[in-house]
């Protein structure tokens, strides 16, 4: 197998006790990793991770829009104290020249949990999203829309409708939208993740068959939302070897063919080297 999580969280106080081993898993997996950053502890440390497994691990800086929440949405599986943080695009800059960072993220809307500013979310995501055309890295973003709704996509698409935005591959990860909206952004030349929830939850099966397979990648966003085979427990890595089992088998393309393209493609979009 050789697959790539283009989303998790490696870095998270949750695998202190026994990142190695986990890293270590994904590698007899064939699974390599982009370990995303939520603030700016969290994207440091993903980059030291990256430097320390140059192979198998790059990182992403960027500052999740839970962060400028009121309500403290995160947990100790990101962090051991809750604190809610300033928002200080200079510090994302400084990161975000490392040669390990491959892309912008996490960053985007976040309208599902409560006590949420769009805002000042939108503040943030104009800046993140600006950073990510200028260094020329993809921008992965975090959309959660409001119940039933496709707000949160709504909101990040007026701001990447300008025509700056035109070369900058943009990237929705843990797609949750509408099959509307999925189209419209394909359409746009968005690309999508999916993780462990399209093999127990069977409402992605539509939008990822009418998805192509060169707009799809594969992640976990590890620690949480395990896929079915583990579901409820800590999720890691290697375990995105389901989820591209799950994708093939939606496409009803043979799972070879189909592990080869997502591999070579995430590889080609975020440049892996
Ligand atoms: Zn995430």
């Amino acid at each position: 197998m050789k697959a790539i999580d283009v989303h998790g969280h490696i870095q998270f106080p949750d695998f202190d006790t026994d990142r190695e081993v986990v890293i270590k898993r994904a590698k007899d997996a064939g699974v390599k990793m982009i370990a995303v950053g939520t603030q700016a502890a969290t994207s440091k440390k993903a980059i030291e991770i990256a430097h320390q497994f140059p192979d198998d691990i790059w990182a992403t800086v960027g500052f999740h829009p839970n962060h400028l929440s009121k309500k403290w949405h995160h947990d100790e599986k990101e962090q051991y104290a809750s604190e809610p943080e300033i928002f200080d695009i200079k510090i994302l800059k400084e990161l975000a020249r490392d040669p390990k960072v491959v892309s912008i993220s996490e960053c985007g809307f976040d309208l599902f949990s409560e006590g949420n500013d769009a805002g000042l979310q939108r503040n943030a995501f104009v800046e993140q999203a600006e950073l990510a055309r200028d260094l020329n890295k993809p921008l992965m973003m975090h959309c959660r829309p409001s119940k039933g709704t496709d707000d949160a996509y709504e909101y990040a698409l007026e701001i990447l409708r300008d025509k700056s935005f035109d070369a900058l591959p943009k990237i929705m990860h843990f797609y949750a939208g509408s099959l509307d909206m999925a189209k419209k952004l394909a359409k746009l030349g968005f690309y999508f993740t999916f993780g462990g929830v399209i093999t127990f939850a069977r409402s992605y099966d539509e939008i990822i068959k009418y998805l192509p397979l060169d707009r799809i990648f594969s992640e976990t966003d590890c620690p949480y939302v395990a896929p079915q085979s583990r579901r409820g427990k800590r999720n890691e890595p290697a375990y995105v070897v389901e989820v591209v089992n799950k994708l093939a088998e939606l496409k009803g393309i043979d799972l070879a063919i189909a592990t080869e393209d997502i591999y070579k493609n995430s590889i080609r979009v975020f440049g892996l080297k």
